[in-house]
């Protein structure tokens, strides 16, 4: 054994502390390695960065063109303080996800999160998302076969996952997406009856038959209620769950009710990790991936998204659970993009992604090790300042 200058052994006290440091790094390592044993990905459509890291926009909420009753918003959703005022709006993605998970995509502080896609709409970003191809064909948001294996399909395909990765979206484009015909992933979409002989399953189609007018994107509060009954009766391994009515209300140029729904959203998502963080199935085992398929514009221009529109290209990402090193809201890290997701997903439950496409790598997420050290990293990301 080489020792440090000085030629002599350390003396037994440094010895031992030495080796207290060793276990407890040891410790880190093996935790950072460890697996999910399950994971959900939760999409929100066409939430801005803005909203998740500053709260409400001033202008946005007193103006009277995209909100009904000013004051009263802006009682509900403005606190003169960027921190109180985002955490008024999301206090799951303030007090939970940001302290003990990971947040990329605030801009302001050097952490970006670009789609690759050239169109910025639905369709190409999700597919994009699950696929990690962002494809050139103009798909736009057409009901048309998926030409691309996302990762939902390639984990059904595998025995450790068999019968065990279900999707509820709210958009009824998803069996097309999700390649409904031809893959064992468990799907329920649109007003599709929740296909389960529960008492409250049977309720719950009842009120979705019940639905006079049926649009292309269900409330989202019946796609979460049918994931949280399948999930709490069938414990799925992998879970997706696509809510819609975030980018509805935005294309309607009603920012008082797009609010209303992303604060909507933050408590489902709260509501749904407290029932895993309950369920010995999936306490300290599950992992959640939270993200969205597209930006939008800035300032007035943030009711619509596309190619053109700058902003729409801007997305964000959160991640929150057991082997998910709790770095918070990340600072100066290089930038990520959506097709890296699907090769995550898979390298968060220990698998490598295979498709039939040149997909994204995984990201390189920073380490327990890595965010208790506190901030140098020399890795591909270059530093990650921890901030709670
Ligand atoms: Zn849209």
């Amino acid at each position: 054994m080489r020792t440090r200058s000085g030629g002599c052994f350390a003396k037994p006290f440094a010895m031992k502390t030495r080796f207290c440091v060793g276990l407890l790094l040891f410790a880190l390592v093996s935790k950072a390695q460890e697996k999910a044993q399950n994971l959900f990905i939760i999409t929100t459509d066409g939430v801005r960065w803005q909203e998740i890291f500053n709260g409400a926009d001033s202008l946005l909420l007193s103006n009277p063109h995209f909100v009904n009753d000013t004051a009263l918003a802006k009682r509900l959703y403005w606190d003169d303080s960027q921190n109180e005022r985002r955490k008024k709006l999301l206090p799951f993605f303030w007090n939970v996800l940001a302290k003990e998970g990971q947040l990329y995509g605030n801009r302001q502080k050097e952490s970006r999160v670009n789609v690759k896609n050239i169109y910025k709409i639905s369709y190409p970003g999700y597919n994009e998302l699950l696929s990690g191809y962002p494809d050139p064909l103009p798909i736009l948001n057409a009901p048309q076969q998926n030409r691309n294996k996302t990762v939902l399909e390639f984990l059904a395909e595998n025995p450790a996952f068999n019968d065990s990765v279900a999707s509820f979206t709210s958009w009824n484009v998803f069996p097309f997406i999700l390649n409904k015909t031809k893959s064992c992933v468990k799907q329920n979409c649109g007003y599709e009856n929740v296909d389960d002989t529960t008492e409250s399953v049977d309720v719950l189609n009842r009120v979705q038959n019940g639905v006079p007018q049926k649009n292309k994107t269900r409330y989202d509060l019946l796609t979460f209620f049918a994931a949280k009954q399948y999930i709490r009766q069938h414990h799925p391994r992998v879970v997706f769950l696509s809510l819609g009515e975030t980018d509805e209300f935005a294309h309607q140029g009603r920012y008082d009710l797009y609010l209303q729904q992303l604060s909507a959203v933050d408590k489902m998502i709260a509501e749904l990790w407290y029932a895993a963080q309950t369920d010995p199935v999936y306490k300290d085992k599950t992992t959640f991936l939270l993200s969205t398929d597209h930006g939008r514009g800035r300032s007035e221009r943030w009711t619509t998204h596309h190619a053109f529109i700058r902003g729409s290209g801007e997305i964000w990402l959160g991640l929150l659970g057991g082997n998910i090193a709790p770095a918070g809201e990340m600072q100066g890290v290089n930038t990520i993009f959506q097709n890296q997701v699907a090769a995550t997903a898979a390298f968060l439950l220990g698998e490598e992604f295979r498709s039939n496409r040149n997909t994204g790598k995984p990201i390189n997420l920073p380490s327990q090790i890595e965010v208790a050290a506190g901030t140098k990293l020399s890795g591909a990301n270059a530093t990650v300042s921890v901030n709670k």
